[in-house]
C-alpha cells in the first residue's frame, strides 16, 4: 500500500480567550440533536467546558477518541501558574469520567467537525465563540493507506454497534442508488 493525501481538520484552542460561556457547548448538542437544532443539552455535546470560575480556568475540550481502558498514567499541568486536573486536556471518551458520553445509552461521543450536507463553512462551536476562543485549520498530510482503511474501519463498526449491520447495509445501498 502507498501513500495518499488525508485532510487533518483541527480546532485551535485559545484558552485565554474562553470566558466560559458554554454557547459551544449548547450549539454542538442542538446540532446533534437526532430533530436537529430540536433540543440543547450540554451532556450531549462532542465539546464540554472545564470551568472553574474562582481559580479563572475556563478549558474547551472536544471529543476525540474512543478508549476502552483507562490509562495508567497521569498528569498534573501547570500552565501561566494554573494547575489542571489530571484528565484536563484529555479527548479520550473513557471508563474513568462521564464526558463524552451520551447520557442515555452511554454510547461514546466524537466529534466529527460537524460534517454536513451540504457542508458547514466552519464547525459551529467555533461560529458560535463570539470571543474567538476557537480557531478552525484544515491542513493536508500524507499517511499510509493501511491508516485511512483502519479509521474507516473503526467508523464502520461503531456505526454496526449503533444502528445495526442490517439497516447499515440498507442505508449504503439506499445511497448508492442515489448516486
Ligand atoms: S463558546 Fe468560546 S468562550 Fe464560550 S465557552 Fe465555548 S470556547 Fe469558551
Ligand atoms: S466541531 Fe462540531 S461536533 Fe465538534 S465539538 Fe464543535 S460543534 Fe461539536
Amino acid at each position: 500500500m502507498g501513500k495518499v493525501k488525508k485532510k487533518v481538520k483541527v480546532i485551535r484552542i485559545d484558552t485565554d480567550k474562553c470566558n466560559g460561556c458554554r454557547a459551544c457547548e449548547m450549539i454542538c448538542s442542538a446540532f446533534h440533536a437526532s430533530d436537529k437544532y430540536s433540543v440543547i443539552n450540554p451532556s450531549r455535546s462532542r465539546i464540554r467546558m472545564i470551568r472553574e470560575p474562582m481559580r479563572d480556568v475556563y478549558l474547551p475540550v472536544y471529543a476525540g477518541e474512543y478508549t476502552a481502558a483507562e490509562c495508567m498514567g497521569r498528569d498534573k499541568y501547570v500552565v501561566d501558574g494554573k494547575e489542571y486536573e489530571e484528565c484536563a486536556f484529555c479527548r479520550a471518551s473513557c471508563p474513568s469520567r462521564d464526558a463524552f458520553k451520551e447520557p442515555d445509552s452511554g454510547l461514546p461521543l466524537k466529534c466529527d467537525m460537524c460534517e454536513d450536507d451540504p457542508e458547514q463553512e466552519e464547525p459551529l462551536c467555533v461560529k458560535w465563540c463570539l470571543a474567538d476562543a476557537l480557531t478552525y485549520e484544515e491542513r493536508e498530510e500524507e499517511v499510509e493507506e493501511e491508516v485511512i482503511l483502519e479509521e474507516m474501519e473503526t467508523g464502520l463498526k461503531s456505526l454496526i454497534d449503533k444502528y445495526g449491520l442490517d439497516d447499515l447495509i440498507d442505508s449504503i445501498a439506499r445511497m448508492s442508488r442515489k448516486e
